[in-house]
């Protein structure tokens, strides 16, 4: 068996970022305890751990303005890469909070975007995912009744925007780029003057593009990423329904299991952006050790 390791994978510029400001701000005795962290700095179980395993508390949740609640006067806060609503950052400084902001360039760019087009006198529907971190705090740039979250192509159908207000789209970085295409269209087609902003990151956009290259050369797909990692869950759909090929997703080495690869004579290795590079090692090094002894036994080792 074969084993392709897809480039790129793994962690993006945003992650990297972030993992080093909250290690820095660990390591640096004059910032105030406790440090929390408002949410999982990136969504993955291994990074969340090595953070608590060098005094950071990681607050879990989604609505972050209640998370705030739990974090001390005085106390240090760290805000996350998928950014933060204006509200929870007035929040933050009002109770006098100290705060390291770890948000991705590439979320604050639309959050800028999101303020100029209300400013414009624009309705914003924003494509994302529900409950998830990164469209509470965009969609905190505008006021409630400006816009609207859209998930899916039967919502982009039904959504209500207030009579002749012209509208901007704009979608949540870490998306499938081609799902997001459909609901564009679905958009485009009820309101033609739409101005629409493809705000997938580089990042996503090209591990999604080699996911599917590789998909065309391979039997099998294994994604490495938390099952909370919005960008891996990404990464297994594209596979399966552009690729259309088998993909499974794993945390770690552990949850392989040798069955999978059974007739598998090529296996290609993928990871989200928020997976550390010494996760989706150990499992190629897994796979690869199962890929030399099926070579050489003609069989599956056991379980
Ligand atoms: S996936 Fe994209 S938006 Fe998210 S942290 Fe990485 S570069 Fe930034």
């Amino acid at each position: 068996m074969e084993i392709l390791k897809v480039t790129p994978r793994g962690y993006c510029y945003g992650v990297v970022d972030a993992i080093t400001l909250a290690k820095r701000v660990a390591s640096d005795p004059n910032v105030p305890r406790p440090i929390y962290v408002l949410g999982q700095i990136v969504h993955n179980r291994h990074v969340v751990n090595q953070l608590e395993a060098l005094g950071i508390i990681t607050l879990d949740g989604t609505v972050r303005i209640q998370l705030l609640d739990q974090v001390p006067s005085g106390a240090t806060v760290i805000f996350t890469a998928h950014g933060v609503s204006p509200a929870v950052k007035e929040a933050a400084l009002r109770r006098g909070l100290h705060v390291y902001d770890a948000t991705c360039p590439d979320v604050t760019r639309t959050h800028d975007l999101i303020q100029e087009k209300i400013a414009q006198g624009r309705f914003v529907l924003y494509i994302g995912t529900p409950g998830h971190p990164e469209p509470e705090g965009a969609m905190g740039e505008a006021p409630t009744d400006r816009i609207a979250l859209v998930a899916s192509r039967a919502e982009a159908a039904e959504i209500a925007v207030p009579d002749g207000m012209p509208i901007a789209v704009m979608t949540q970085t870490t998306l499938s780029q081609w799902d997001t295409r459909a609901i564009i269209d679905v958009i485009r087609e009820r309101f033609p003057a739409a101005e629409i902003y493809n705000e997938i990151c580089m990042a996503t956009q090209s591990r999604q593009e080699a996911a599917v290259k590789a998909a065309a050369e391979v039997d099998l797909v294994i994604v490495v990423g938390d099952r909370r990692s919005n960008n891996s869950n990404r990464l297994v759909e594209v596979v399966q329904v552009v690729g259309e090929k088998r993909a499974i997703r794993v945390e770690s080495a552990e949850d392989l299991n040798p069955e999978w690869f059974h007739q598998v004579s090529k296996v290609a290795v993928t990871s989200g952006s928020s997976t550390p590079t010494e996760i989706t090692r150990a499992v190629i090094k897994q796979i690869g050790e199962w890929a030399t002894v099926t070579n050489h036994t003609k069989s599956m080792p056991p379980l």
